[in-house]
């Protein structure tokens, strides 16, 4: 971790329900957070002020994970206010649901670009900057082993995911930097509660033992232990809060 005072983290996707729950545990477990988001300023504006009301720091910046001078972008601000990051976490992602048979290849196009090309950049960016001893991290999916019909373009973007973490925490060797996976199971947000009628959430709830959504707070508890001190022997790992869903 850095020298400096207060540690830092980048949270790409911080304005959504999981990252949001990221950004607000890392700035509570001290950390200055850059609340990244595409789109929609307001919800990463309400993450600042409540992180900030909770006596944290963090900024929002405004980046498209798909282009390369934006997420160079993305960093150079981060650093300017806050130095060199000690964590990095890429929670950004979308998952527009659609058969193979659809041959819809822009759909196909826009999966990978923000997922798989979204990760690329983002981890290029972090191998360059993050501070020797620091943790990156990326959004996966326990769906990869489920193979569920209209998830192809997810599935193979995610796939794409796993294998660049374990890449990456190859290539950093000798850097003391960790480099993992986190693979949810269902979690209550904005993506995977759209388009999805009540019944089929309610079958997709009880396909783990726990019999409940997992919450965006869940994920937020893995980061937190995998950017904090304990976390540290955990590299090139996916890990899975998915509640048993899966087996
Ligand atoms: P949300 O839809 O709630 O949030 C998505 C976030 O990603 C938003 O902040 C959104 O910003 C941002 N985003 C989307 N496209 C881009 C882009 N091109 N550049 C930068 N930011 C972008 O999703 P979740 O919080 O549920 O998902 C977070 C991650 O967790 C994703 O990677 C997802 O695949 C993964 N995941 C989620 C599961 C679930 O059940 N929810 C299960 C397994 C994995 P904006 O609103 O401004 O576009």
């Amino acid at each position: 971790m850095s020298n400096s005072a207060t540690k830092s983290a980048i949270v790409t996707g911080a304005s959504g329900g999981i990252g949001s729950a990221i950004a607000k545990r890392l700035a509570k477990d001290g950390f200055s957070v850059v609340v990244n988001y595409a789109g929609k300023p307001a919800p990463a504006q309400a993450v600042i002020a409540e992180i900030k009301a909770a006596g944290g720091q963090g900024i929002a910046v405004q980046a498209n994970v798909e282009n390369a001078e934006d997420v160079q972008r993305l960093f150079k601000e981060s650093m300017d206010a806050f130095g060199r990051p000690d964590v990095v976490v890429h929670c950004a992602g979308i998952m527009p649901l659609f058969p193979i048979a659809s041959g819809d290849v822009a759909a196909f196009d826009k999966v990978i670009e923000t997922n798989l090309r979204g990760t690329f950049l983002v981890f290029a960016q972090a191998a360059q900057h993050v501070l020797e001893g620091g943790r990156i991290m990326a959004f996966s999916s326990s769906v990869l082993a489920k193979s569920f019909p209209t998830y192809g373009a997810y599935i193979a973007s995610k796939a794409g995911v796993e294998g660049l973490v374990h890449v990456l925490a190859n290539e950093l060797r000798g850097r003391n930097i960790t480099v993992n996976a986190v693979a949810p199971g269902q979690v209550q947000t904005e993506l995977f509660l759209k388009g999805k009628s009540d019944a089929r959430i309610d079958e997709l709830k009880k396909m783990n033992p726990l019999e409940r959504l997992g919450q965006p707070e869940d994920m937020a508890n893995v980061v937190s232990f995998l950017a904090g001190p304990e976390g540290g022997w955990i590299n090139s790992q996916v890990v899975r809060p998915n509640g048993g869903f899966v087996y």
